[in-house]
């Protein structure tokens, strides 16, 4: 046996994606074509679809030389597919796993597999020079006579500190290279220039469930963790790798003018899976991996681990990636970039024990926290009740711990409360709460921009008590935030013609991995709303109840409403006045209401009347619904007038609810009025 060719590794995958394959399996092809017109494939397996799944991603070949690393996954493949679909379990040297083991990982992981990333430079590092690391990239104008003057090196090419010369000391032993003709580490004309490179990154842009990712490379035999640029430490948050306060300082291992900031809880995971990785390795034939920071071997630059483990702090819509480069080898022999195939075939053994151990450890490690959206929520995705209106949010008059929510009393502070639950299995660690209040009565709030975002719209209470070191499984807390006198005269402006603020709460914990970023509250357990205004009205009187439908970020052109007035007394006057062009909401951009009835596209179980002079809907019916036109990515403005006639029944609570169909036929958002009677002054 000898190494696979670069046909045959991509022909391996074509198999492992066919039938009887095919139920768990499914080939990934990637986007860019290579420069000498190669496509590439990945293949993803796991077995099921939907939200709240945890991607694990493979990658090999980027270094040409290194040829086993697409031997190995490809043998990963193989043999977990197999395992799988015949549920038994697996023998590797000295270490077994066994048919639930097996069953575990393709059932509750996605797990992503680019074994040949670079197969220009292997084809050529296998047919032409063995020792060829960079990609085929034509050499620039001038120097193709220079054979070195071909490729770039893929491993320093992401957008990781890429243009290493601006922010490292130029005293740092970096081993990169801004120059074309360098044989080994040319970082190219740009970041992520390379196709190469764009293909690896499109798995992480195109699946958000990916939440660590392992790079083989050779040939020392390491478990390399982040960060590469710099000594980690955990204390000063500051001093991280976008700051250009630090530009040149970067890269002088052991002092302390520069470290990399990451945090403690990420590392502790990051070791502890390398444990695994490392225990598993150990057992298949006694070699024992080294672990340590990628920093370890020499300060690099544009490398894949630090790139994926930096894409959340650049952007924090996007999924936390715990990464590692993994260095197989066989440092002995005397040719460790090719070590004759016999000994290749135990480095191939040991390594895919490592990585099935890794996929156990993370679900070992795996724990769920989550917000109810309602009172009968369990925690799983999606949530398909009403989840807007009596969430585990709460807001309270006094700071008295208890869990029903009030309406904010201005001109003092007042408290919010969000309860936390942890389904499981493992204790969460590190977990944290975080809450915006958003000005407006919105219908459809979306992740992240909603949850993250701070500015005139969007609200930040104090924290008072919001971070929690472990939550057993089953376990609760109450987070603790208030709102100043000031910020509840901001929020709470009803009086004034506003209307009343919407809550969007969060938690995230270190080792709660399975929400990926998503679009709404009810598609990721970590997320949670209360959209709920609280009014006082006394019998006879009629109250104004404006709010706004759609989204800056849905693209529809319709939407509809639903009415439930189930909740208020038969004799309720309840009307819906689409046409009204006050200006509820100053700060908000808003579409001018459409004019007549042409806005209107349907409705039902209302009727057009007349009252004070203009037109609106009447809405008699239990249940009603209209379907409006808007303009696309924008918000449209509706008002609610209620009157409650007869006599005061002070303590009496009444509700109307309105839920928001996207053109899907989904619910999307909604907001509840609840009205508290009193007496007549
Ligand atoms: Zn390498």
């Amino acid at each position: 046996m000898t190494y696979l060719n670069v046909n045959e590794v991509e022909s391996a995958l074509v198999v492992a994606s066919s039938p009887p394959n095919d139920l768990f399996t499914q080939l990934i092809p990637l986007p860019h074509m290579t420069w000498e017109g190669r496509s590439v494939n990945a293949i993803k397996i796991g077995n099921a679809t939907g939200l709240g799944r945890i991607g694990v991603y493979f990658l090999g070949g980027i270094h040409s030389r290194e040829w086993g690393s697409s031997d190995i996954l490809i043998f990963f493949i193989e043999q977990l597919a197999q395992a799988y679909r015949t549920n038994s379990g697996l023998t590797l040297g000295g270490k077994t796993f066994t048919a639930a083991q097996i069953q575990s990982i393709v059932n509750n992981l996605d797990i992503f597999v680019l074994p040949q990333a670079n197969p220009d430079g292997r084809n050529f590092s296998i047919t032409v020079d063995a020792m060829w690391r960079k990609n085929r990239r034509l050499a620039p104008t001038g120097d193709e006579g220079n054979p070195s003057c071909v490729g770039v090196d893929i491993n320093r090419n992401y957008d990781f500190l890429w243009n290493y010369p601006v922010y490292f000391n130029s005293a740092a032993p970096i081993a990169n290279s801004t120059n074309p003709c360098d044989y080994q580490v040319y970082i190219g004309p740009a970041a992520a220039s390379e196709p190469e490179t764009q293909n690896v990154v499109y798995i992480m842009e195109r699946f958000p469930q990916i939440r660590f990712f392992i790079d083989l490379h050779s040939y020392g035999e390491d478990i390399l963790y982040s960060w590469g640029d710099d000594d980690d430490q955990s204390t000063n948050s500051v001093m991280n790798f976008q700051n250009p306060a630090f530009n040149g300082l970067r890269g002088i291992s052991g002092d302390t003018t520069y470290q990399e900031y990451i945090e403690s809880c990420d590392k502790a995971l990051a070791i502890g899976l390398a444990n695994d990785l490392q225990s598993a390795i150990q057992a298949v034939r006694g070699r024992t991996y080294t672990i340590e920071q990628s920093l370890s071997l020499y300060p690099t630059a544009g490398t894949s681990d630090d790139y994926a483990y930096s894409r959340h702090l650049v952007d924090s819509s996007k999924s936390k990636i715990i990464s590692y480069t993994l260095e197989w080898g066989s440092p002995a022999n005397p040719t460790p970039f090719h070590p004759g195939y016999a000994e290749m075939q135990q480095i191939i053994q040991e390594v895919t024990a490592g990585l099935i151990e890794f996929c156990l450890g993370i679900i070992a490690r795996h724990a769920d926290v989550y917000i109810k959206d309602n009172a009968d929520d369990t925690g799983s995705v999606p949530y398909s009740g009403v989840f807007w209106d009596n969430s585990d949010i709460f807001v309270r008059q006094t700071d008295d711990n208890i869990l029903l929510s009030e309406g904010a009393l201005r001109g003092q502070t007042n408290y919010i409360y969000v309860h936390v639950t942890n389904l499981g299995p493992a204790v969460t660690q590190d977990v944290g709460i975080t809450l915006r209040s958003v000005r407006y009565a919105g219908t459809e709030f979306v992740y992240p921009q909603d949850w993250k975002s701070i500015d005139a719209v969007h609200i930040e209470p104090s924290a008072i008590n919001t971070t929690f070191s472990g939550i057993p499984g089953g376990g609760t807390v109450i987070a603790k935030f208030s709102l100043s006198p000031a910020q509840v005269e901001t929020l709470w402006n009803w009086e004034s013609g506003g209307a009343h603020p919407c809550l969007l709460a969060e938690v995230a914990g270190c080792n709660d991995f399975g929400s990926p970023a998503d679009v709404h509250v009810w598609d990721n357990n970590n997320l949670a709303q209360r959209n709920i205004t609280i009014v006082t009205v006394q019998a006879d009187t009629w109250i104004t109840f404006p709010f706004l439908v759609g989204s800056k970020h849905n693209p529809g052109d319709t939407v509809e409403l639903i009415f439930d007035r189930k909740g208020l007394p038969e004799e309720a006057e309840l009307h819906l006045d689409v046409f009204n062009r006050t200006i509820y909401f100053r700060d908000i951009k808003t579409a001018a209401p459409g004019r007549g009835y042409k806005s209107i596209v349907a409705y039902e179980g209302m009727e057009l009347i007349r009252h004070n002079r203009r037109q609106m809907m009447s809405l008699h019916e239990p249940q009603s619904k209209i379907i409006l036109l808007k303009r696309p990515r924008t918000l449209r403005q509706v008002v609610l007038l209620l009157r409650i006639p007869g006599r005061d029944k002070p303590g009496e609570v009444y509700r109307v609810r309105v839920a928001q169909v996207n053109a899907q036929g989904l619910v999307v958002g909604g907001v509840t009025l609840e009205v508290h009677a009193t007496k007549k002054d």
